[in-house]
């Protein structure tokens, strides 16, 4: 069975004694297994990074950029058999499998930039004689922790970003879909990397602890599930680290009487099913405004579901694959019957779905519910499946309240065409990202990408100047070159530039 193995500056006589399995979600086969490592083999890539990294910073900014420049050609050469493999281990269909790619190179491309981004700031005669300038230096090594759900992606935000300024990197991946972070590792080094300067190690919570309290690691930056996000942030930052966590969501679509309905529900049936509802900027709310756009979107959302279709990762024509191992599916169908026991409607059940000659696969069909509560569980857990929950407003004041009152607050959407309604939303919504008649909003690349609430514990973004501002570290100097003649101030008061 094949293997999927740390990848190290210097490998090790043995990948331990754990291993996890990676399924692939089409037919419910267990397709490789994972070393899940340990403290030594954490040391083993500290140890190598630590030689790496000066010379790496050392390296001018503009050498730098051009490993970014060479690997971004590396891996467009490469995209096919990249996401092939991400799909395989994920279950996402292969054009979002590119998309989930195309996204993290979008970082790479901001990298391709990166000497223009660290251009510090400048004074001249701050006081009499005196200048003063900062520069950004790179923090050391940093360490990513990444989710199952955008194996390409995420990765890629954290690594492109960090190396570029001009620190060791270190990433470990989701179990659940390891290869295309390793594999994104291999391209770098032939992309002119230097060896140890990126690293990748595999495991479960034993290696996240131990980098959480390596001493050697500056900063950690995380994504996944809220709880382990909150803990990842507390242990890392006890340890004395940078950290920031992005943890889960809840995103809800805010649906004005005067939107464009057919161009809604186009829209929604992408954000609620595309990648099988596992995205963090997915749309699993949607919240109608008034009795009339309720129904009326109702009335157009149930075809629209019919008209899915659920297919292996690589069918060209489905729409979304399955999620990504038996126990997700597990849990979503469970988060469906909760949603029935509460007293929800679920006008469309997909559960039950068999796929025919895959029937071992984890797949899902799409299911609806109508007159969700807030009060509900199953509206305020996050359940990362194609689940669409409809939750009926009167009136904008009440849409607005829904989404700003939810523990998560990564993403939200209003449709509508009234820029005023618009405009006021964006300015009031109590939740990170914002999408005006955009279903997902994730920022590009040179904007950053955070939630808030308990989408997010730290307070710096991914990516874009927020960035460069997490992977590095600000020195300011003040500078005085006296000509000689006494400048008369007193030596004990504190300097001031008066
Ligand atoms: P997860 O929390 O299960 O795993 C994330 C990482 O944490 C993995 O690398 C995993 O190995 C590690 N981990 C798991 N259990 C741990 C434990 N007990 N202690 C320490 N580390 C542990 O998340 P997931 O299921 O892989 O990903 C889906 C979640 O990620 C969803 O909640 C989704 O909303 C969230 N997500 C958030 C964003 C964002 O930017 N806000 C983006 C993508 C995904």
């Amino acid at each position: 069975m094949r293997q999927v193995t740390h990848k190290l500056a210097n490998p090790l006589a043995s990948d331990g004694a754990r291993f996890g399995d990676v399924f692939n979600p089409n037919t419910g086969q267990i397709q490789a297994r994972v070393a899940l490592g340990d403290q030594a083999v954490l040391e083993a890539a500290v140890a190598a990074a630590k030689k790496a990294q000066p010379g790496w910073a050392a390296t001018n900014p503009q050498r730098r950029a051009r490993v970014m420049f060479n690997f971004k050609a590396l891996v467009e050469a490469n995209m096919d058999e990249l996401a092939h493999l991400l799909s395989s281990e994920h279950g996402k269909v292969i054009a979002d499998s590119k998309g989930d790619i195309q996204r993290g190179l979008e970082v790479i491309e901001f990298c391709c930039g990166i000497p223009h981004a660290l251009k510090g700031e400048y004074t001249q005669g701050a006081g009499p004689g005196i200048d003063v300038y900062s520069m950004r230096q790179p923090l050391g090594i940093g360490a990513g922790i990444t989710p199952f759900n955008f194996p390409a992606m995420i990765p890629l935000w954290m690594s492109g970003v960090a190396l570029a300024v001009g620190n060791a990197f270190i990433i470990k991946p989701s179990e659940r879909d390891p290869s295309v972070p390793v594999r994104l590792a291999e391209l770098f080094l032939e992309a002119g990397l230097p060896e140890g300067v990126l690293q990748v190690v595999h495991g479960d919570k034993e290696m996240v602890d131990a980098i959480l309290d390596h001493p050697d690691i500056a900063a950690v930056s995380f994504v996944g599930s809220s709880d382990i996000a909150h803990y990842v942030y507390k242990r890392g930052v006890a340890a004395g680290k940078r950290v920031q966590a992005m943890g889960g969501a809840k995103n809800h679509g805010i649906v004005m009487p005067d939107a464009d309905l057919d161009q809604v529900v186009n829209d929604l049936s992408g954000a609620a099913f595309g990648s099988a509802g596992e995205r963090c900027m997915a749309l699993p709310v949607v919240v109608p405004v008034g009795e009339k756009t309720a129904i009326a979107l109702r009335e157009k959302m149930v075809p629209a579901m019919e008209a899915l279709r659920v297919g292996v990762s690589t069918d060209a024509e489905a729409h979304y694959g399955p999620v990504v191992n038996a126990a997700h599916k597990q849990r979503v169908e469970n988060w469906i019957q909760t949603g029935v026991d509460e007293g929800a409607e679920l006008v469309v059940d997909g559960r039950g779905f068999t796929l025919q000659g895959h029937e071992q696969g984890f797949f899902i069909g799409p299911s609806l519910f109508d007159h969700v509560k807030p009060t509900m569980q199953s509206y305020q857990e996050e359940i990362f499946g194609p689940v669409l929950q409809i939750v009926r407003a009167n009136d904008f004041e009440e849409a607005l309240a829904l989404p700003s009152q939810h523990q998560y607050g990564n993403g939200v959407a209003i449709f509508t065409r009234n820029g005023h309604a618009a405009r006021e939303f964006a300015h009031r919504v109590n939740v990170g990202m914002v999408g005006i008649n955009v279903p997902i909003p994730v920022p590009v690349a040179y904007h950053s990408f955070g939630g808030w609430k308990r989408s997010a514990f730290g307070d710096i973004n991914q990516h874009g100047m927020e960035g460069v501002r997490f992977w590095t570290k600000t020195k300011t100097i003040t500078q005085r070159w006296p000509d000689g003649s006494p400048d008369g101030s007193n030596a004990f008061v504190i300097p001031t530039m008066g």
